[in-house]
């Protein structure tokens, strides 16, 4: 009756879906994963890294294979931040708009890093499939339906159609997702906000004038409208986005090449410069999220999900990031570690997310485009992008305990505090240093220095795979430096339940007089099973 049965087909083959893909697969479950276009990405679109993102790479093993497509030091134009100038002659009197802190050596192992999605992709994908995932191209998903035990979807590969049987099935396929409207969801926030035209350019001359410069974007504001210029180190060519009005009549049919290059040379100040366009891409900036991010047996995930403003680069990012908090959760639910019940976190943890960091974007699109959003007021608060990038709480049934401080504190408190990420601490193991983190990523964790917690946990009795880690002269652990148990908010004899994310699920203070039966009431609470 069925061409195929997979336990997971993932509809989009961008930076989401690769993912989600090389996650699942990561985690033991091999998807097949369905994209209409002929292969990856060939423009160089989200182009900064964020640290968490580089942190989840490292623990699925590609962040060498990512770091290793860094042209230079990247890190270098992160600090230089968000400037404008009126033209890019004039980068001497740039005026700083933005300087965003996007990482810390004491808070990550990771760093951001500046990298096209172009060549990203191939890394993803490569690894997916070294893992068992299965990724096919030049195929679209046609339809799909769902009952009690699946999903059915025929999706189509040159004129063939055939008929795939899913337990689960995860939407993403972009802003315009064809999954959310087949399961009838809409979308909340302000709708579209500008349309902009990417120009993708080449220009020896501005390669030239820009060569010492480091900064994330720049705006230049010579054409009256600030058209934003992007190259960060490791992407190739420049890209110079400009906005146009289509409630004024403007098309993207009127940005013809010889257009693309009067703008970008009138933007620049070199009237005599030479452009070279290499390709126009029409976007509509815009804030949509879906009102819920799970219908039954199928969820959504990055631009499916949520879509903003690239201001912030927080698009892929987050995408990468709803991938990872779902692939974990999917895992364990097809391995029965979980119950279903476990999926619903994926929507309490994600979309409150997804609503917080589109408001942001849209608060900095506000200030760097200096007018008012088209359809209303943002609020006017930044919160800092080292918060919106690691500080980021959940709050759900996979959760115990931890203040209610809602997704973006105020400020980062990276202190263990349930729902937040684990705090990163070097620490070693038969003399090699590794962080904290590296100890997360397939199953649950309890990080302890109590004997006590540490003989519980080994003797737990549950099919929720628990490893414990003891740290201290008696354990497989060794401080180096910082201490453990303070940067985790507790006392030596207490605990940390670490969940496969890297996610604080609980914490102990200290000891307690029945540490076994607390760990196993709080695995088949937490889990659903
Ligand atoms: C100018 C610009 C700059 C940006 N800069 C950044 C940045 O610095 N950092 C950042 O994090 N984000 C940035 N973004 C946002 C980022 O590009 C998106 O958020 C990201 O690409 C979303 O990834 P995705 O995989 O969810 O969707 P997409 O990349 O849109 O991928 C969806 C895929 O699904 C496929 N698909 C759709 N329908 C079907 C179907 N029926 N069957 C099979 N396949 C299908 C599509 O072909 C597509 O490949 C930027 C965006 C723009 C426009």
């Amino acid at each position: 009756m069925y061409d195929e049965e997979v336990p997971v087909l993932i509809v989009g083959g961008g930076p989401v879906g690769l993912s989600a893909a090389l996650f699942l697969s990561a985690q033991g479950v091999a998807p097949l994963l369905v994209e209409k276009r002929d292969g990856t990405s060939l423009l160089p679109r989200a182009p900064g890294l964020q640290a968490r993102t580089m942190e989840i790479f490292r623990s699925v093993g590609i962040v060498d294979d990512v770091r290793a497509l860094e042209l230079g030091d990247s890190h270098s134009y992160f600090d230089g931040g968000i400037i404008r100038v009126r033209t890019f002659a004039d980068i001497d009197d740039a005026e700083v708009i933005e300087a965003p802190q996007l990482d810390g050596a004491a808070i990550s192992p990771e760093q951001v890093m500046g990298c096209g999605q172009d060549r990203y992709e191939q890394v993803l994908l490569k690894a997916a499939t070294d893992r068992g995932a299965r990724i096919l191209h030049s195929t679209r998903l046609i339809s799909f339906e769902q009952d009690d035990d699946g999903v059915t979807s025929i999706v189509e590969n040159k004129g063939q159609r055939r008929t795939i049987r899913s337990r689960y099935l995860v939407g993403a396929d972009g802003a315009k997702s064809g999954v959310r409207s087949t399961l009838g969801l809409g979308t909340t926030g302000r709708g579209s906000v500008f349309h902009a035209m990417s120009i993708y350019f080449r220009s020896p001359e501005l390669t030239e004038l820009l060569e010492e410069r480091r900064f994330i974007l720049c705006y230049a504001t010579a054409t009256g409208s600030p058209v934003g210029l992007s190259r960060l180190h490791g992407c190739d060519p420049w890209a110079a986005a400009a906005l146009y009005q289509p409630d004024k009549g403007e098309s993207p049919a009127d940005f013809t090449p010889e257009r693309c290059a009067e703008i970008v040379r009138a933007i620049s100040g070199l009237p005599d410069m030479s452009v070279d366009v290499v390709a126009t891409v029409p976007w509509e900036g815009a804030q949509r999220v879906a009102e819920s991010f799970q219908s039954g047996r199928v969820f959504l995930a990055g631009d499916a999900a949520h879509v903003h403003p690239p201001a912030g680069g927080f698009g892929a990012n987050t995408g990468i990031h709803d991938a990872h908090n779902l692939a974990w959760k999917l895992a364990a639910v097809l391995r029965n570690e979980a119950g279903p019940a476990l999926l619903a976190s994926y929507d309490a943890e994600r979309r409150p997310l997804g609503e917080a960091m589109s408001e942001q974007a849209l608060v900095r699109n506000r200030i760097r485009h200096g007018h008012e959003t088209r359809t209303g007021s943002a609020g006017d608060r930044i919160i800092d992008d080292i918060v919106i990038t690691l500080g980021y709480r959940y709050r759900s049934s996979a959760v115990a305990g931890g203040a209610d401080t809602g997704p973006l504190p105020p400020e980062l408190d990276l202190s263990g505090e349930p729902g937040s990420r684990a705090p990163h601490v070097w620490l070693t193991r038969d003399g090699t240093r590794l962080s904290t983190l590296d100890l997360f990523g397939r199953g649950w964790v309890l990080l302890t220095s109590g004997q006590e917690w540490h003989a519980a946990a080994n003797a737990v009795r549950s099919e929720v795979p628990l490893r414990a880690h003891l740290v201290g002269p008696a354990g497989e652990l060794q401080e180096i430096g910082e201490d453990w148990a303070s940067a985790y908010g507790v006392k030596t004899d207490g605990a940390v339940l670490v969940r496969p994310d890297g996610f604080v699920a609980w914490r102990a203070e200290s000891g307690s007089p029945s540490p076994d039966k607390i760990l196993s009431g709080l695995l088949s609470r937490l889990t659903n099973h």
